[in-house]
């Protein structure tokens, strides 16, 4: 499910610019890693410069699967994996891309347009990748670190959670089990009989009731915190138990 990530990139990126004006810059960026292939006797340059053309194409994230896969429908001569990785490698080491890893999804390489930074959302359910810049929080990082006395050099932002569309595909009540690690939820109804509606009390929760998902991983138990207390629910339990989403500032 995390497999993909150029056509879930296919937004617009926070840093594009009109068509023209980033087709100068991908001209100049491909003259000036020409010449810097050069100046290292690099081999296949031709080559490499092709890879270039179709990475500078694509606005967005893309990982090496997702490389390989236009490369076999644009340019099949060159679909060699280790040719591929070695020459984003190359794009990464000179400056022409960055490499970013994110949580439980193949590593994805992004242009580095000089002088240009945004941070990212990242879908936990569907692995989307969205940009975003903001000024704003950019000066205010600086204003935290100069609290610190700490001289930041570099930063990355990247905010796990579920993407509009997913949360759109969701019906509003879902059962306990299907909610996200993270995720702010109430009770809406419990189904089975009176015995359920007893445990559940017993654990200080019914309908109404709030709970954050502190840990929902197949493995191990189903942990939720409520009112500053954490209870681990089994999962035939869980699968009674009907929530809907909250956002944190409604249950204050
Ligand atoms: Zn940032
Ligand atoms: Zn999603
Ligand atoms: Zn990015």
């Amino acid at each position: 499910m995390f497999g993909f990530s150029f056509r879930s990139a296919k937004k617009k990126t926070a840093h594009n610019q009109k068509t023209g004006e980033s087709q100068t810059q991908h001209q100049q960026e491909r003259d000036q890693f020409q010449k810097v292939l050069q100046s290292f006797k690099s081999s296949r340059i031709e080559e490499r410069l092709k890879v270039l053309d179709i990475f500078l194409s694509v606005e967005g994230h893309l990982s090496l699967t997702g490389l390989e896969g236009i490369i076999r429908a644009q340019r099949p001569e060159l679909l060699d994996r280790e040719f591929l990785k070695e020459t984003m490698e190359m794009f990464c080491q000179f400056g022409f891309a960055q490499k970013q890893v994110f949580e439980a999804q193949e590593a994805v390489y992004e242009h580095h347009h000089l002088g240009m930074h945004h941070d990212h959302f990242i879908c936990t359910r569907c692995g989307r990748i969205q940009e975003f810049a903001n000024q704003t929080l950019e000066r205010l990082q600086h204003e935290i670190a100069d609290q610190f006395q700490f001289h930041p050099l570099q930063h990355k932002m990247e905010i796990y959670g579920l993407c509009a569309s997913c949360m759109a595909q969701r019906k509003p009540a879902l059962s306990l089990q299907y909610a996200a690690n993270g995720e702010q939820v109430r009770i809406v109804s419990i189904m089975g009989g009176r015995e359920v509606q007893v445990r559940l009390n017993d654990m200080g929760l019914a309908v109404g009731s709030c709970l954050e998902i502190v840990s929902n991983h197949s493995s191990g138990p189903l942990i939720v915190a409520s009112k500053g207390t954490r209870l681990a629910i089994n999962a035939s339990l869980a699968k009674k138990i009907m929530v809907a989403h909250a956002c944190r500032h409604n249950d204050e």
